[in-house]
């Protein structure tokens, strides 16, 4: 390692940026984020920095670089296109013992920027020592996603609570209290922005360590239940609390749609268990089958474990994460649920049939296409016009589909899609109608999972580009704003 990293407090602090456009407006825009005093050196300012001065929040010096402007600083920045300059404020730096960035250039600098990824009071600073910025963003890319929006206020929620517990608790006992704070209840009500809730487990927490002596709690702590969607497939299409509680989550109880892409987004750690039923997309499973997971969430849960229930699309279409949930609350034990992208949402996207459409459908329904559980289906209602059908579970019935679809008055001519492993690879989309789909689907030897989506919409063929759907696009680099090392100017 090349580079120590220190987290540097400039509040007040008086710090000198050589150069005055864009380069070095965004170094200036970083320091007066931490509260540094910023004199700017510079012959001429670009418009915004010359703003900023004009308001007072900078001092400039309308001047060429000369070593004496170092003096007093406790930092400087380097930002000119001009080498020589550059060179010159490097040296003047160095034989004043003050650390120097000279912006992409990490030879003539005795310090760099990382990327930060902000989430105050924890902060996170990621560095390649100047050999890939473009990397840098992306691994800041990635911890960002996994780290909650509110992880902030867990840190605000401990500080505050510091003193408390020193206190209440001998030295020996305060760490595991902390520990148990952190990955327990406590913690992952405060991140849910239940600050209520939080307090009442925290004084909870805190009279029990009180009362056994060596600080460990003797009675074992509940654990919790995450339902989770995992969405149709495509790993990139999971949400983020879905991943940031994947990677907390100590078991994971899985589908048989939840593909192994998505297993990988989960601790390396965690024990998983398939739940799968055992006839896959077909009749559901016996009763039993739904009753040994709920046996097991219990289990797990009371061994005061981390349990995450994860299940294909949104846990609450069609995927009886209702019977779940009152199981769950049955005995007590606490869950969360985080929704997912129905399988009906991914095949729209992913196959460029848009659900709603302004001139040809003003709403739409997912029904379940199972014949043991058509018979409330309102079929009139299922076959008028302007409206787009989806059926989950429908593939082994197609015919029965359509048959009750025409019976009920839907023209043969109506235009149906058949959309096969949504966002997986080996996606297939069929096209046809009522009158040909359910041909098309067995010539073609469509299996689950597939959706059925009858409606005008399902005649569009709008060119969806492969990245759209594969979920493999590049993101946006959007980490310039924190300052990240070299600024991104070497990308
Ligand atoms: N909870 C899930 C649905 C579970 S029912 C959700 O919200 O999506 C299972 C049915 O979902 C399958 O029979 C199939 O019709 C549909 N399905 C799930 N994933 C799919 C995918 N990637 N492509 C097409 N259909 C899918």
């Amino acid at each position: 390692m090349d580079h120590l990293p220190v987290f540097l407090r400039l509040r007040a602090e008086p710090t000198v940026v050589v150069g005055g456009g864009r380069v070095a407006q965004r170094k200036i825009e970083l320091l007066l984020k931490f509260g540094a005093h910023v004199t700017v050196i510079a012959p001429a300012l670009c418009e915004e920095l010359a703003a900023r001065a004009a308001r007072g929040e900078i001092r400039h010096v309308a001047e060429a670089f000369r070593p004496p402007h170092l003096d007093g600083a406790r930092l400087a920045i380097a930002a000119t296109d001009r080498r020589i300059v550059n060179t010159a404020v490097s040296e003047a730096s160095r034989a004043r013992a003050l650390p120097v960035n000279v912006v992409d250039d990490p030879a003539l600098s005795t310090f760099i920027f990382p990327a930060i990824i902000d989430r105050s009071p924890i902060v996170v600073a990621v560095g390649s020592a100047g050999n890939s910025p473009v990397l840098t963003r992306r691994v800041r890319e990635q911890i960002e996603a996994l780290l909650p929006g509110t992880l902030g206020a867990l840190a605000r929620f401990i500080g505050e609570r510091r003193r408390t517990v020193q206190e209440a608790l001998l030295p020996s006992a305060r760490r595991s209290f902390w520990e148990r704070i952190v990955a327990g209840k406590v913690g992952s009500r405060v991140l849910r922005g239940d600050t209520g809730g939080a307090q009442r487990d925290f004084e909870r927490e805190l009279r029990a360590s009180q009362l056994t002596t060596s600080g460990a709690t003797g009675t074992r702590d509940l654990g919790e239940v995450y339902l989770i969607g995992a969405g149709p497939g495509d790993p990139d299409l999971l949400t983020l609390r879905a991943l940031q509680l994947l990677q907390q989550a100590d078991v994971v109880l899985y589908d048989r749609l939840v593909p192994e892409a998505v297993l990988e987004r989960c601790r390396r750690d965690a024990r998983r268990i398939f739940v799968g039923k055992g006839a896959p997309h077909g009749p559901r499973g016996p009763h039993t089958d739904q009753g040994r997971i709920h046996e097991l969430m219990l289990h797990f849960a009371r061994e005061g474990l981390k349990v995450a229930r994860l299940k294909g699309g949104d846990p609450f279409v069609f995927g009886r994460g209702g019977e779940e949930i009152e199981a769950l609350a049955r005995h007590g034990i606490p869950y969360v649920v985080v929704p997912g992208i129905t399988a009906a949402l991914g095949a729209a996207s992913a196959s460029g049939i848009p659900l709603t459409h302004r001139k040809l459908a003003q709403s739409f329904t997912v029904v379940t296409g199972h014949p043991l559980e058509d018979a409330a289906l309102d079929w009139p209602a299922l076959a008028r016009p302007h409206q787009t059908v989806v059926f989950y579970m429908g593939v082994a019935h197609l015919a029965h589909i359509v048959h009750r679809l025409t019976a009920a008055g839907a023209p043969p001519t109506l235009p149906a899609a058949l959309i096969e492993r949504a966002t997986l690879p080996g996606q297939r989309t069929l096209r046809g109608t009522l009158a040909t789909i359910a041909a098309l689907g067995h010539e073609a030897g469509i299996s689950p999972p597939a959706l059925l989506l009858v409606g005008e919409v399902a005649a569009l063929n709008v060119d969806t580009p492969a990245e759209v759907c594969g979920g493999s696009g590049e993101q946006a680099a959007s980490a310039l704003e924190t300052g990240e090392e070299a600024a991104g100017d070497l990308a």
